[in-house]
């Protein structure tokens, strides 16, 4: 497998890694910003379709910026979030509206239509990054989504967080490993881009488990990919958890986890696109330890540099399944 580098004329060490902010100038020509709402979902891990307590380490407002409230409407929340981040970024003539506070999929399609149909009417808004669950998803809402995304930009992100049952169990997902393949190979058969979310350090995986995830994903049709380490988020069920069996858990500390994040990539499809290297919730929302006040750009020119360094990149140990 040939890295980016040699593939193409950008000589930067993103070039190591299909990086997100690539892929967007590659399909729109231009800079695209993420605009978040909250549109009053619940999920049924809370709701009481599947579950009341929720996943063991979910606390949404960890990662909800504070424009996001779910009494505004769509047209609020996209006018706020553009200006919100016109302050902090480079200036974006079009938007994404990111469905991204619990499952976005979780309701009536009449519902979900009024939605979309809301965020896609606003003005530069070209395509909508709807987070779900892999079990909130029927061919109903996928025909649906399907016809939107002849028209517009149109991505379901999947919490897989796990490809191990035992894990899933263990952290109250309600779901398993197999409902997330299954999703994301219907959507893909859809003709719906798909993107993942996995969170690496949860109790009870091997570091070396969770590089197999490497290969587990790489078979699937996934478009995008996004990482968290696990981080103990205030107000969870496993901050109380870490508090009673802290030698449950193996967190990753900041060097470990860029040697960790390398060997993982190594062996991931390199068409897949990272979207993200790391977390970072709110140092008020942290209860446990932490990797200081490190923002989550400066974790990834650590990476970027250590590939540079190594001399590698993503793929370079892929094998593909043909
Ligand atoms: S992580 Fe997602 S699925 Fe789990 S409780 Fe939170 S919103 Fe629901």
């Amino acid at each position: 497998m040939q890295p980016f580098f040699f593939l193409s004329s950008v000589n930067s060490m993103k070039a190591r890694y299909n990086a997100y902010s690539d892929y967007f100038v590659k399909i729109f020509g231009e800079r695209v910003q993420k605009v978040t709402i909250d549109a009053g979902f619940s999920c049924p891990n809370r709701d009481g379709t599947k579950g009341r307590g929720g996943c063991t380490y979910c606390n949404n407002d960890a990662f909800n910026p504070s424009y996001c409230q779910p009494h505004k409407s769509i047209a609020q929340q996209i006018t706020e979030g553009i200006e919100f981040h016109k302050v902090r970024y480079r200036r974006a003539n079009r938007y994404l509206a990111y469905f991204q506070a619990f499952s976005n999929t979780h309701a009536p399609l009449s519902k979900l239509k009024e939605l979309y149909d809301e965020a896609l009417a606003y003005p530069g808004v070209t395509g909508l990054v709807i987070g779900t669950r892999p079990d909130c998803i029927d061919d109903e809402k996928l025909e649906y989504f399907a016809g939107l995304a002849s028209k517009y930009y149109v991505i379901i992100e999947y919490g897989i967080e796990s490809c191990y049952d035992r894990t899933l169990l263990k952290i109250n997902r309600q779901h398993s490993f197999e409902d997330s393949v299954n999703a994301i190979r219907k959507t893909a058969g859809y003709g719906i881009r798909t993107g993942a979310h996995l969170i690496f350090g949860l109790p009870g995986e091997s570091r070396e488990e969770m590089i197999h995830e490497a290969e587990i994903l790489s078979e699937l049709p996934l478009n995008t990919i996004k990482f968290h380490q696990l981080q103990i988020i205030e107000d969870t069920y496993m901050a109380l958890d870490f508090l009673r069996n802290p030698q449950e858990y193996q967190l990753f500390g900041l060097e470990e986890y860029i040697d960790f994040i390398i060997r993982f990539i190594e062996r991931l499809n390199p068409e897949f696109v990272i979207e993200r290297f790391t977390g970072e919730a709110p140092p008020r929302f942290q209860a446990g330890p932490t990797w200081g006040n490190l923002r989550t750009d400066q974790v990834v020119n650590m990476i970027e540099k250590r590939l540079e360094e190594l001399d590698t990149w993503q793929g370079r140990l892929y094998k593909a399944n043909v």
